[in-house]
């Protein structure tokens, strides 16, 4: 049935492709900078203290059972992930919102990409991405049927945002269109909008009655701070502005491979505002059905156990400056190393960018380079995963970047 004319090879994943030959390099020194998951100063895979805590909690709780979730998932997760994102309670939303629980941030993507895919009009916007953006976006939002464009927002010169190129490229946007924008720690470039630059994408996606789909994979990842990094879902909700936001607790709780994440829809204000929720719950709920029948139980538990405990959510804070912070140290030793070296040209941008990546305008020759001769593994764009430095790693990771662009 499946002769080669009608099921070709996939491309490989990138992503993965280089996990599998960094895990056969023999070499002692060999580094990853490809993965987007947090290691601690020693290489390693960190279980967060907060989350440690809410495992024993869980387990030593007898009257937890197995059984399956709601559709929409342990509610008592999504109540308290949607406080984290919008600061307000229920209560405060006007029924606006309804909160869904999802196969992590990437599930949370492709349900609402499935839903917009469904029920949007014919002929369908446009999904507008960031130019560049996470290497996913592209295949989830096209496999479910939508068509994508990309609006400028990282200017290779000045290795900032280019904001007028993106408020120009929003304006252009036939009216009604589906922006995807990324919440904060901007994935791959490590640039954000500034707070006012914010609010002027607010009034812009106002006045063009474009749909926001925030994409929050790394609150707490930017500035350490969780109200700071979610400012603009929070901004865009008290505009009134009708969205989407895919929430992802990978990278923040460190639950990567439990696949905890949620999927919020916000609706328009107004006397609408309550029925519409109530018609776009039932289509998600629906297709989530269809689709996994009640998302994962475990993942969800913990999450919920650290969000919703006063002590749990205090130290928790903790968990992410100790993150955030060992990531904007490994960024300072980085570019100081490289600055020491005299490595030709400027690596101010090193401690600018934020998040977990560095986008570090490393073209592909000079990163295959680093991988062939050095055993130094980042994406062919530059990306580096500054989470993947340490202080054993990072001089050694200096003096390869000093050979391979000098
Ligand atoms: N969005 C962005 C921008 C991401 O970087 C990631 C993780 N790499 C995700 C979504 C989804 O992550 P997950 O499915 O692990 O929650």
């Amino acid at each position: 049935l499946f002769r080669e004319s009608l099921v070709p090879f996939a491309p490989a994943d990138l992503h993965y492709g280089l996990r599998s030959e960094f895990m056969a390099d023999k070499c002692l020194e060999k580094v990853n900078l490809v993965i987007g998951a947090y290691r601690d100063d020693r290489g390693q895979p960190w279980v967060l203290p907060t989350v440690a805590q809410a495992i024993q909690l869980y387990h030593d709780d007898a009257l937890q059972n197995q059984e399956y979730l709601p559709i929409a998932g342990e509610q008592s997760f999504c109540k308290a992930a949607a406080h984290l994102l919008l600061g307000c309670e229920d209560s405060d939303m006007q029924n606006r919102k309804f909160s869904f629980q999802t196969i992590s941030g990437t599930g949370a993507v492709h349900l609402g990409a499935v839903f917009l895919s469904k029920f949007l009009a014919v002929p369908k916007p446009l999904v507008y991405l960031s130019d560049p953006t996470w290497d996913n976006h592209v295949p989830v939002f096209t496999h479910a049927g939508l068509s994508v464009k990309h609006y400028q927002y990282y200017s290779t010169e000045t290795r900032l945002l280019n904001f007028e190129g993106m408020i120009q490229d929003l304006q252009d946007a036939p009216r009604g269109s589906i922006i995807v924008l990324q919440a904060s720690a901007h994935n791959p470039t490590g640039v954000d909008p500034s707070q006012s630059q914010w609010e002027q994408i607010a009034e812009t996606m106002k006045s063009s009655g474009h749909f926001a789909f925030f994409d929050c994979a790394y609150q707490g990842f930017a500035t350490g701070d969780l109200m700071q990094d979610s400012f603009a879902v929070r901004h865009f909700f008290q505009q009134g502005i009708e969205m989407f936001i895919a929430q992802s607790f990978s990278k923040n709780l460190g639950l990567y491979g439990q696949r905890t994440g949620c999927l919020h829809y916000v609706a328009n204000p107004g006397s609408e505002a309550s029925s519409t929720v109530q018609r776009v719950a039932s289509q998600l709920s629906s297709l989530q059905r269809s689709e996994i029948s009640t998302p994962p139980l475990y993942g969800a538990k913990i999450a919920s156990l650290v969000l919703n405990d006063k002590t749990l959510s205090k130290d928790w804070l903790g968990d992410l400056a100790t993150m955030s912070e060992r990531i904007a140290k490994m960024r300072a030793e980085l570019q100081g190393r490289l600055e020491e070296l005299g490595t030709p040209g400027n690596w101010r941008h090193i401690t600018t960018q934020i998040g977990m990546f560095a986008y570090t305008g490393l073209n592909e020759s000079e990163v295959e380079l680093l991988r062939t001769k050095w055993h130094v593994y980042m994406l062919p764009s530059g990306r580096m995963s500054v989470a993947g430095l340490n202080s054993r790693n990072v001089s050694y990771v200096a003096d390869a970047i000093h050979d391979v662009v000098g």
